[in-house]
């Protein structure tokens, strides 16, 4: 469980989370959506203890930052390491042992190849497979899709609900809404900072018509195809 109180978050002047409160579960799968600049990374970030807040986050297991296996939008890697030597160096940091690597390299990465020879999709792999042989109690995944090709994304969705079913906890950003159609058991939707709404799996329906009203409007009669 990780349970956050009113959790205020400014940059200098600029308010970007305010009165946040909200309690995630074990086992179960929460996706957070918002436009671009609705607060999601940084959210995220005080969650990963990355960040200092006004306001509350607990857990039960403590400290919580110590249990969170973090997915960065655009993971950070040193020019001269290989995919082996990051995954080793995640799972050290926190005294996770993995044995062969190669035998658990699940999304067929060159591992001994340094990770600046890597496309984008592949260092996205890369950095998902060292979140998940990190084995945490609690994932915070910030666009874990962006980037994957079809198979990426299907091996991504079968893992998170395989997490869901060892009673993980897990939050994923996401702005393709078939990927938290088939993971998440609630989607909570932020703007300007705070959590206006909650939809449950059987609102999902609802929320991809408003979301779907809200960004085409009438755009497309706009354009005057007849
Ligand atoms: P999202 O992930 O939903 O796109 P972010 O959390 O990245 O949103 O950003 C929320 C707001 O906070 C944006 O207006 C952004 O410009 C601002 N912001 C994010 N990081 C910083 C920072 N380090 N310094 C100042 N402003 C920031």
């Amino acid at each position: 469980m990780i349970k956050i109180s009113g959790l205020n978050k400014k940059y200098g002047s600029k308010s970007v989370l305010s009165d946040i409160n909200a309690e995630f579960s074990q086992g179960r799968i929460y996706g957070i959506i918002g436009e671009n600049g609705a607060g999601k990374t940084t959210l995220f970030r005080c969650i990963a203890g990355l960040e200092k807040y006004e306001g509350e986050i607990t857990s039960d297991l403590v400290p919580l930052k110590n249990h969170i296996g973090l997915l960065f939008t655009d993971p950070f890697f040193f020019s001269k390491i290989t995919g082996e030597e990051y995954i080793r160096l995640l799972c050290n940091a926190h005294d996770k042992a993995i044995g062969d690597v190669s035998e658990k390299n699940i999304f067929d990465l060159p591992l001994s190849s340094y990770v600046s020879t890597y496309s984008t999709g592949m260092k996205k792999r890369l950095a998902l497979l060292a979140v998940f042989l990190q084995d945490n109690s609690y994932l915070v995944l910030d666009e874990p899709f962006n980037g994957l090709d079809i198979n990426g994304s299907i091996i991504l969705s079968e893992i998170l609900l395989k997490f869901k079913e060892l009673n993980k906890t897990i939050l994923l950003s996401s702005h393709i809404f078939s990927t938290l159609r088939d993971t998440c058991d609630e989607i909570m939707v932020l703007k300007d900072g705070t959590f206006t709404e909650t939809f449950s799996r059987e609102n999902f329906d609802r929320l991809e018509t408003e979301i779907k009203h809200s960004a085409v409007g009438n755009k497309i009669a706009q354009l005057g195809l007849e």
